[in-house]
Order: structure tokens, then C-alpha cells, then sequence
């Protein structure tokens, strides 16, 4: 039996990680959740978004699935998600973006993974204002973040039998920052003769991507830039409400899907599970769960090809519920 820890989250969240619970349980994973609230709903319930038992929580099971949470407005947080990933050392993002037989989308046969490095660049928010009329932020580039978020990406390529990776920078310009991790980039790169390497400079990488996705496989970026290639790479595979992630370090792993928390739609089973269920297919492989990884997303694919029980966004009328009992009745 695992245990998991839960974050339902606010907004949708609660209907997407019922829907995403109900499968796991369909594909027969033993898993006992340690159910934890976080952001908006923990703010009524304990004063703040991060309450002590959740942080407790992922240190004892090392796992958690967690749902989007609203970031409350004014109470100090940055945003919990950065939070949580620094308390947790979560170094890794992965973003898959493939394309679903049956979505409406200008692309087919895209089978990309984004890794971002996870806790350095711009967004170490080390930024302050110089007087009123100017603003500083600083870039922070490490050899040792490089090395760990390379090395990740390499070794992920290997693991699932990928055959490129191709590392996004800007070193032409960032000739310290961006030109410290090409170049770390570069030594891991000798270390896989294996597979093939790859540069690119980010700009050129968002003109490759919408022309020709198909010639890329993993690509490996420092924060900033891989944060906005994966929603760019989302959008060639149909839109949020399919992307799923997962942030992992060397001691714990979160999964969660890349969109918010819709709160327009909370409590209405409106939105589409897909992206959190494929985020928690991800944490079965991480566990080695891999035949019901398998199971669970052949029928995943099988309901979006009929198309006649998805969501509204997939152009369906569906409840979210609805969409998750039509998968579990696919599965064999
Ligand atoms: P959002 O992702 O919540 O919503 C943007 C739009 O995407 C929605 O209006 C909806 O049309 C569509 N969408 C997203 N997920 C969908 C789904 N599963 N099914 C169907 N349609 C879906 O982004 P936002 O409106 O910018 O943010 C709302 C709140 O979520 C904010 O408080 C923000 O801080 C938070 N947020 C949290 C996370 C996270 O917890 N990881 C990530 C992004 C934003």
C-alpha cells in the first residue's frame, strides 16, 4: 500500500482529483492519500496557505498529487507552487506535451518533453527597486543547477528510450549565465555519446517549435525559458487542459497538472481531468506502476478519440466525472 499525500487544491481542484482518484483506485493501485489542504481553502481553514501538517505530510511519504491552488492576494506568499518547490529542493520540471487522436489541434504526432530547471534563473526573485523608476532583478545561474538539471534531462532521455536532447539558452547575449549552463550543457553532453545533443538559442527554439515540433524530442532549459516553451509546447498538443507535470528532486516528487485553479468553474465538475490524471500517470511510472500507467492512459486516449464523453473544452458536454467513468469503463 502507498501512501500519497493528497492536495485537493481550490478552485476545480477537488473535482479533478476526485475524477483522477477514481481511476487510480479503477486500476486497482493500492494507495492510501494523506489528504491535505493548501492555498485559498487552508487560509479559511488554518490561517495560512502552507499549513505545517502538509509540509510534514510530504516529508514522510516523499509523494504527493496535488491539485491547483489559488494564490491568495496580499498575504506575503510569492506563489505556494515556488514555495513548495524550494522547500522541497524539487529541481526537476517535467513537462510531456504529445498529441490525443480526437483533439482538434494544427499538429499531430508531437511527443515532446520539457525539462526546466526548477529553482534558479529570474525566478529566485532576488529583485528590488533602485529608487522609483527602475527595477532589478538578478539571474542566478549555477554550475551546480546546471549540472543537476542536464544530467536529469540526459538520463531521462535514456530511461525512456528517447534518442535527442537539446538544450535552449541564450548564451549569445547571457554570456556568464545562459553561457555557464551551455557550457555544463556541453560536459554532460560528452557523457551520453549516445544520444544525440543540440543546441539552440530560445528565440530560434519558439520559431523551430511552431514549424517543425516534430523534429524535437527532450529539450532542457534553464527556468525562465522553460517555463514558457512548455505552455508554448501545451498549446501545439491542444491547450492546458491537457498538460500534465511533474517536479521532482532527489528525495521527493509532486505532481500536478500545469493549469490553475479555474475558479469560475469551482464546484460545477465543468473541467477536464485529463491534466492532473495524466500528472498522476507520470507518478505511477515514478512508482514502476507501469502496467496500470499503461492501462489507464491507452484508455484515456481511446475516450478522447471517440470524443463522444469529454469535457467542454475538448468540445464535448461531459461533466468532469462523467469524462473519468468513461475512462475507467475503457480500461481492460
Ligand atoms: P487557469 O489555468 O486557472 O485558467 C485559464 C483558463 O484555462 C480557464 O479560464 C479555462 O478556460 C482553461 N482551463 C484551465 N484548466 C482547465 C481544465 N482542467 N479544464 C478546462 N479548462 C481549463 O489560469 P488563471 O485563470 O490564470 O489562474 C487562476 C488561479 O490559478 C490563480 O489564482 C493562479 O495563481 C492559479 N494558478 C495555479 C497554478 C498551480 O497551482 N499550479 C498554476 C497556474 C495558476
Amino acid at each position: 500500500m502507498y501512501q500519497i499525500t493528497l492536495i485537493p487544491g481550490d478552485g476545480i481542484g477537488p473535482d479533478i482529483t476526485a475524477a483522477t482518484k477514481k481511476i487510480i483506485a479503477a486500476a486497482g493501485v493500492p494507495i492510501e492519500w494523506d489528504e491535505q489542504s493548501a492555498g485559498e481553502s487552508a487560509v479559511a481553514a488554518f490561517g495560512t496557505p502552507l499549513p505545517e501538517a502538509l509540509i510534514q505530510s510530504v516529508e514522510k511519504n516523499k509523494i504527493a498529487l496535488k491539485g491547483p491552488l489559488t494564490t491568495p492576494i496580499g498575504t506575503g506568499f510569492r506563489s505556494i507552487n515556488v514555495a513548495l518547490r524550494k522547500e522541497f529542493d524539487l529541481y526537476a520540471n517535467i513537462r510531456p506535451a504529445r498529441t490525443f487522436a480526437g483533439i482538434r489541434s494544427r499538429y499531430e504526432n508531437i511527443d515532446l518533453v520539457v525539462i526546466r530547471e526548477n529553482t534558479e534563473d529570474l525566478y529566485a526573485g532576488v529583485e528590488h527597486m533602485v529608487g522609483d523608476d527602475a527595477a532589478e532583478s538578478i539571474k542566478i545561474i549555477t554550475r551546480k543547477g546546471s549540472e543537476r538539471i542536464c544530467r536529469f534531462a540526459f538520463d531521462y532521455a535514456k530511461k525512456n528510450n528517447r534518442h535527442k536532447v537539446t538544450a535552449v539558452h541564450k548564451a549569445n547575449i547571457m554570456k556568464c549565465t545562459d553561457g555557464l549552463f551551455l557550457e555544463v550543457a556541453r560536459e554532460v553532453a560528452a557523457d551520453y555519446p549516445e544520444l544525440e545533443y543540440e543546441e539552440r538559442i530560445v528565440d530560434n527554439m519558439c520559431m523551430q517549435l511552431v514549424q517543425k515540433p516534430e523534429n524535437y524530442d527532450v529539450l532542457v532549459a534553464p527556468n525562465l525559458y522553460g517555463d514558457i516553451i512548455s505552455d508554448l509546447c501545451a498549446g501545439l498538443v491542444g491547450g492546458l487542459g491537457l498538460a500534465p507535470s511533474a517536479n521532482i528532486g532527489e528525495k521527493y516528487a509532486i505532481f500536478e497538472a500545469v493549469h490553475g485553479s479555474v475558479p469560475k468553474y469551482a464546484g460545477l465538475d465543468k473541467a477536464n481531468p485529463t491534466a492532473l490524471l495524466l500528472s498522476a500517470v507520470m507518478m505511477l511510472r515514478y512508482l514502476e506502476e507501469k502496467e496500470a500507467a499503461d492501462r489507464i492512459e491507452n484508455a484515456l486516449a481511446a475516450v478522447i478519440k471517440e470524443g463522444k464523453s469529454v469535457t467542454y473544452d475538448l468540445g464535448g458536454s461531459a461533466k468532469g466525472m462523467e469524462m473519468a467513468e468513461a475512462v475507467i469503463a475503457k480500461m481492460v
